[in-house]
């Protein structure tokens, strides 16, 4: 996934079978690449989602007139999450001992590489499923004219559906450059972040402003015994970790004591390879 939340496949590979004997070959491949930072493993929520909808369907004991209780692996928070899977066990470990110890051998063990209150603790900028590469493996077929293609030509494919992918960021990166100096110039307290990141990357920065934003614009001119608002919930330093982006915390810091932000404090996956400064005409208002 690029800064501007586009899809570029980095390798393509051919294997006869899907099993972990492949799985393994194709990492150390990538490895050889060098194409993978020291990366946290993530299995596909989606794909989880789907497998234990089909197998509890199949397992689960109808006439009890239960639906199957989904929170377990629904649940956003840690603590809650912890109760949901307990609240599995005492509701339904005795009547729906198949389903129940199915969901408890095949996925709990593995409950912190795929459910959300886990996976947010990871650097994954915000991705959960692998529905990206579903996507190009569709698409690449797309590019051939039947699945009994020669090696030759299915190379030649890949190599086109490469260029296009390049083609289309390219596309994107005018259009998303454009839009966000529409949008986000004025914006003062984002400082360089609105030339340096992607836009995708300041929409997410917006966000976490928002949260801070009204209570240090009622506090403006109080002191600190004057001031009435709420203060913030603590930081937990989730989201900074998750997106490699400042958080409310670090922007209400910043907009406290009159600083901007700084695209050096932000993971160079968001970054653009070239500032946009030149291209606001604010820019040479702001600074004469
Ligand atoms: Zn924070």
């Amino acid at each position: 996934i690029t800064n501007l939340h586009t899809t570029f496949n980095v390798a393509f590979a051919i294997v006869n079978k899907e099993d972990e004997e492949a799985y393994t070959w194709l990492v150390e491949r990538l490895e050889n690449l060098r194409v993978t930072e020291t990366v946290d493993q993530q299995i596909c929520l989606w794909h989880v989602l789907k497998n234990v909808q089909s197998e509890v369907k199949r397992k689960w004991n109808w006439p009890d007139g239960q639906q199957p209780p989904q929170q377990a692996l629904r649940e956003q928070e840690e603590e809650d999450n912890h109760m949901a899977w307990q609240h599995l066990i005492d509701q339904f470990a005795e009547h729906q001992e198949p389903a129940v110890s199915y969901i408890l051998s095949t996925y709990f063990p593995w409950r912190k590489h795929f459910l959300e209150c886990f996976t947010r603790q990871n650097r994954n900028f915000g991705v959960r499923v692998t529905s990206r590469t579903e996507g190009s493996h569709k698409e690449l077929k797309s590019y051939l004219l039947n699945s009994r293609a020669e090696l030759r030509f299915l190379a030649s494919r890949v190599e086109q559906l490469v260029k296009d992918q390049e083609a289309s960021y390219n596309a994107k990166r005018g259009e998303e450059a454009t839009r966000q100096l529409g949008q986000y110039s004025s914006c003062r307290w984002m400082g360089d972040l609105r030339y340096r990141l992607s836009r995708k990357a300041l929409g997410l920065v917006a966000q976490q402003h928002r949260i801070c934003h009204s209570r240090v614009k009622s506090d403006l001119g109080q002191t600190a015994s004057q001031r009435r608002s709420e203060p913030p919930p603590e930081c937990t330093g989730a989201f900074r970790h998750q997106f490699g982006l400042p958080c409310s915390h670090d922007i209400e810091r910043k907009l406290r004591s009159n600083q901007e932000l700084s695209y050096l404090d932000t993971h160079p996956h968001w970054h653009l390879e070239e500032s946009l400064a030149a291209n606001d005409p604010l820019v040479a208002i702001e600074e004469p």
